[in-house]
């Protein structure tokens, strides 16, 4: 039994096949996020990528919320985040090669150093928590119609979660592939 607060059944479609997971660097979450990915039965079933800031990055060129970043101190600390999307996109591209992933799992957390550095102040006034919403949530949307290449596109199902600072897992948003059945607790 986990000590853990965790989704209640039913909340998301839990992923059959394998997974690739995105979080953050942080290291005083390491083994609570690897608790929560084999309570999901994920153990050793999943890819594993890590950027600071779990989705943050990769929105960093999303029309909507690249006003919400600070570009200027992102451009004088972080050279390279502008080709984070892209570097996010060929890990995806490869996990669906190497190992037929069908499912992403964002996992955010509380006390990101990364949202709490790179955001503008007008971002932050809204809480921390609503920019992890934001953020992953659009990074979602963006990943759930994958395009492999010219000719092919794979569907993800694709879940954003965020880890506090105990090890509780909330579930902020899910999209699933049209066929699935739906479930009354989802959230859209
Ligand atoms: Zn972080």
């Amino acid at each position: 039994m986990s000590y853990f607060i965790y989704p209640e059944r039913g909340v998301y479609h839990l992923p059959k096949k394998n997974i690739l997971v995105l979080s953050c660097i942080d290291l005083r979450l390491t083994d609570n996020l690897l608790e929560f990915l084999h309570f999901d039965n994920l153990t050793n079933r999943y890819d594993h990528f890590a950027l600071a800031g779990t989705s943050l990055m990769t929105q960093a060129e999303n029309p909507k919320l690249t006003i919400l970043l600070d570009h200027a101190k992102l451009e004088s600390g972080i050279k390279s985040y502008k080709n984070w999307n892209e570097v996010w996109r060929d890990h995806v591209r490869i996990a669906i090669a190497l190992h037929d992933i069908r499912d992403v799992y964002i996992i955010e957390h509380e006390d990101c150093g990364a949202y709490q550095n790179f955001l503008t102040k007008e971002a932050l006034a809204d809480g921390e928590h609503s920019c992890h919403v934001k953020f992953s949530k659009a990074l979602a949307k963006e990943l759930h119609q994958f395009q492999v290449d010219d000719q092919t596109t794979v569907t993800l199902n694709v879940h954003c979660f965020l880890l506090d600072l105990r090890g509780n897992i909330e579930h902020l948003y899910s999209i699933h592939d049209k066929d699935l059945p739906s479930l009354a607790s989802a959230k859209e």
